[in-house]
């Protein structure tokens, strides 16, 4: 008898069964005969392994329960961040991530990547919860660990060593920010060096502030390629992408495109600054994905962990409402996001792990228009409650 078995589920279109045993997708027909433990009858709804985040903070994610929202610059919001930083403990951040993990499970989301901050600040507290949570949950969700350098690299003399002590302890990857501290250059070849040392993969918030004076793309997709780290890395937010002239433009998607740089779109920066053209980049053909980024906390009191409210929001930001533009959208929360986490087997293909989610809408306009949450979540071949 099979584990599970899902009928006309629809996956890419096909209206087909899907049959799971131990874990894996071990059918996939247009009728599938035989009995299982849990028969679902999906009626034609969209079934997709689950959702892709490709970017947050789960180790600062509602610090509004503890400080309420308040106005201010971005350095201002991050001096704030900062104090309360210092106090933070593993067990606080445990408790306030796990409430998010849990909210992005509900949502469908099967692959999560956190920055999350090591620093003289916070030591590795951050790196110890996260890892812990990442292990506890990993057959709901798979969660990335990067360990970031928020603050800069250079400035108080234990970061470089720290970031070293949580490649040590597990984390999945490194996190740089280009524009910290003034650090730009001298803080890219720092953590490209750390990535190629520890055979990791490096993902940096990238031309956040918008300003023509924090332009490193340029540097960074150079330095990519005389590295010879081609798809090895990861860009969030490239706001300056909306200061450039159309020739700049151009140039910056040739940059992109040799250094094959996967970008990463967190559209609740609208809130300070420009987003990223993303029409534009997507034409580049290198992948593109969409994050939630900070959730309840002084950069953004909203933010649910739910992956297709930001997926509404750059529709409508960047008028994304023709049909194709509507599937790469959704594209971008599934196999997209998924080629920006290097994700190895996602995908409803026999012999894959059976992380199957049908949600409540037969299409994938409805999905974005109505938010459809799922009706029925399988991770690793079991019915998620
Ligand atoms: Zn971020």
């Amino acid at each position: 008898m099979l584990d599970v078995l899902i009928r006309m589920a629809n996956v890419n279109g096909a209206i087909v069964d899907i049959a799971v045993n131990d874990g894996v997708i071990v059918d996939i027909d247009n009728k599938i005969y035989g009995d299982a433990k849990v028969v679902f009858d999906a009626k034609k709804r969209i079934t997709i392994p689950g959702f892709v985040d490709c970017h947050t903070h789960l180790d600062k994610c509602l610090l509004n329960e503890q400080q309420p929202y308040q106005e201010g610059t971005g350095p201002q919001k991050g001096a704030l961040t900062y104090e309360m930083k210092k106090n933070f403990t593993v067990e606080d951040i445990t408790i306030r991530a796990e409430k998010m993990i849990n909210r992005a499970i509900k949502a469908g989301t099967l692959h999560w990547r956190t920055n999350v901050d090591v620093d003289g600040s916070v030591g590795l507290k951050g790196i110890e919860a996260l890892l812990k949570l990442k292990k506890k949950y990993e057959k709901l969700i798979h969660i990335q660990v990067a360990a970031f350098a928020q603050e800069g690299v250079f400035w108080d003399g234990q970061t470089e060593v720290l970031l070293e002590q949580a490649l040590k302890m597990g984390a999945d990857l490194v996190g740089g920010h280009t524009i910290a501290k003034g650090e730009g250059e001298k803080h890219i070849d720092f953590i490209l060096d750390l990535a190629k040392k520890y055979g990791v993969e490096a993902d940096f918030h990238l031309d956040e502030s918008g300003n023509r004076e924090h332009y490193l793309l340029p540097y960074l997709t150079k330095k990519i390629v005389e590295n010879n780290l081609q798809g090895k890395v990861n860009g969030i937010h490239l706001c300056t992408l909306s200061a450039l002239n159309p020739e700049e433009l151009e140039d910056a998607m040739k940059y992109i495109q040799e250094a094959q740089l996967s970008v990463t779109v967190a559209p609740t920066a609208i809130s300070t600054r420009n987003i990223a053209p993303v029409k534009r980049v997507l034409k580049t053909g290198v992948p593109v994905g969409l994050a939630s980024d900070n959730m309840r906390d002084f950069f953004n009191p909203l933010g649910s962990g739910d992956v297709k409210q930001v997926a509404l929001l750059l529709s409508y930001l960047q008028r994304f409402f023709l049909q194709e533009e509507v599937e790469q959208v959704f594209r971008m929360i599934t196999d997209g996001g998924a080629q920006v986490l290097s994700v190895k087997d996602y995908g409803i293909r026999i012999g894959s792990a059976a992380d199957i989610t049908v949600l409540d809408a037969l299409s994938v306009n409805e999905v974005i228009a109505y938010q459809s949450q799922p009706v029925l979540s399988v991770r690793a071949g079991t019915v998620v409650e």
